[in-house]
Formats: C-alpha cells, structure tokens, sequence
C-alpha cells in the first residue's frame, strides 16, 4: 500500500500523559516535536490545556465516556477479522464484554471507573450502551460488504516546512478503482451543521497526511456517528487540503512560540466543564506547575495572539 506505518513509540510524545504519569513524576519534559489531530484541537479550544497535556503532561482522571469509545472501536477494529458472513450484530455484541477485559489487562488503572460498583450494576448498565453502540453500527454501514485496507493505521509525514503530522486512523477502504475512503467511528452524536466544519477538521488533516504520502487525494471522508445513527461524507480537493496545510502551519507557528516563551493562555469556554485541571488553571483560582521547559524571551509581543486569530 506504500503507507508510512512508522511504529507509533514516538506517538504518545505529544499525547497526553497516563494518569499517575507527568513530568512531575521523573519525566523529562520535552518540547512537542510533532502535530495530531487530538493535540491539535486543544490548542485551539485552549492553549493552556494544550500545555497541561503534552508538556507537563498532567495525570488525567479515565473518562467512562471515553474508555466506552475504546471498547467500542476495538470491537468494530477486530469484527473485520473474521470471515464476512460472521460479521453480524450478534457476534459483534459478544465481543464487547472481552474487548472491555483486555482493555483493563491492559490498563489496569481504568478499575477505579467501577471502583464503586460493588454490585456490578454500572458496569453491566455501561456494557449494556457499549453494545447498543456496536448494533446501531450495523444500521449505518454493512461490514459484511466490506474488506478494509487498513484498520487503526497508524500514519505520519513530514511537511515541506518541516512540521511533523501524525495520527491514527480507524479504517481505510480502497476501491478496485484506487480510490481511498477514510473512516471514523465517533461514539457520540453528529455536531448540528453550524459545527461540522470542526468535526471534518480531523478528517482533513487525515486526508492530508494520506495524500503526502501517496500522492493522492482520498475521494472520500466518512465520519460514522454510532451515537446519534448519521453518516457525514466530505469529497475533498486538493484546495481543501492547502488551506488545512496552511492552518496547521500557522498553529504550529503559536505552539512553537507558546513553547520558547512559557506564555500559554487559558481560553475558557463551556468545555472547561469538562477539563480536568481546573485546579492548576487560572481561570479557576488555581496556579500551574512550575513551567518545565527553559523560556526565552519573546521580542514579539502579542504575536502569539495575533497568530491564534488566524487560526
Ligand atoms: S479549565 Fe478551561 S481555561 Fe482552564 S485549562 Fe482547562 S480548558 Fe483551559
């Protein structure tokens, strides 16, 4: 296929950190090195959440939202496993309890979502919606019908400019004409049009890492919300993606400047409800860590600002 599947150790450098891990712990702190969708959007809802998760990388509390979302595209990851004709709702649901255990043999630290489950009935009430996910999957798309190229592929380039791109993408078809799909499953519910254009930013950014490195632009951008049952296409062109280029450009530009002078900016929005480092957030009475990386100077006053109003 010519993809770029440089193994992701290097992935989890702009991540955010594992709870109970952080630079506090021990961990040098590093400058970000590279550029991911997810990253990528919380510089942009908020600088100072950027800081938090990929520089100082503070412990984060395991969401049941989230680790619902991993079960469920593990599932929808290894169904393609077995042969077509097994590919069924039924087989589907029986994976989820199974892809949860490995999921916590593996992550032994998500325990404390049920920790105070003594009677399990959280936990079977959270399967429960894990499964119904996995079924409403079968009402969008027919697995039966497809043979992906790739599933949870790992991709990432380097630009011209030298910003280094990379992500995961949950799956790949190919036609026998060459053309290139790219999907994502989203466990929550499609965004109301007026926000959609956030929602195909990730998959933009995919399609520009996947024309950069094999030289054509993906005839198609599916987003499959399992939450609300809808399917969102994008046909992309090849002036979609510059302009994506561009944006990226420009907001690696501000992380770049954010990193050299210490000055992250808390952007609070109705999302901080769901920030986990308020108590480290000036907007919330708190104070952050003491900033780990060296600090030059910035001559350029109030760029950083006047670049984030580009972007
Ligand atoms: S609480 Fe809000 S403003 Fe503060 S770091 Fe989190 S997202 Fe940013």
């Amino acid at each position: 296929m010519g993809w770029s599947t440089e193994k992701a150790e290097s992935a989890a450098q702009d991540g955010p950190g594992e709870p109970g891990a952080g630079v506090q712990g021990g961990e040098q702190a590093r400058p970000p090195v590279a550029l991911s969708p997810s990253r990528a959007g919380d510089f942009m809802q908020c600088p100072l959440l950027y800081r938090f998760r990929v520089i100082d990388k503070l412990p984060e509390k395991p969401s049941a939202a989230a680790t619902r979302g991993t079960v469920v595209h593990a599932v929808l990851e290894r169904l393609f496993d077995a042969p077509a004709a097994e590919r069924t709702p039924t087989e589907a649901r029986a994976m989820v309890p199974g892809a949860w255990e490995k999921l916590l043999a593996e992550r032994p630290e998500l325990a404390e979502l049920f920790a105070d489950d003594a009677g399990g009935e959280r936990l079977a009430t959270w399967l429960a919606e894990a499964e119904a996910l996995v079924e409403r999957w079968f009402s969008l798309e027919d697995p039966t019908r497809l043979e992906p190229a790739e599933r949870e592929l790992y991709v990432e380039t380097v630009l011209d400019s030298g910003l280094r791109l990379r992500g995961f993408i949950d799956r790949v078809d190919v036609a026998p004409t060459g053309e290139v799909r790219i999907v994502d499953y989203k466990t929550g519910k499609a965004p109301r049009p007026q926000f959609a254009e956030g929602a195909l930013f990730q998959m933009k950014f995919y399609a520009l890492v996947v024309w950069r490195l094999r030289g054509v632009v993906p005839r198609r951008l599916q987003l499959v919300y399992l939450g609300s049952g809808d399917v969102l296409t994008y046909d992309p062109g090849e002036a979609d993606l510059r302009g994506v280029e561009r944006k990226l450009l420009a907001l690696w530009e501000a992380i770049q400047l954010a990193t050299r002078t210490g000055d992250w900016r808390p952007r609070p929005t109705k999302l901080c409800g769901w920030c986990d480092h308020q108590a480290h957030c000036p907007e919330f009475g708190g104070t952050p860590p003491v900033y780990p990386l060296q600090v030059r100077p910035a001559d350029e006053g109030g760029e950083q600002q006047g670049r984030m109003g580009q972007v």
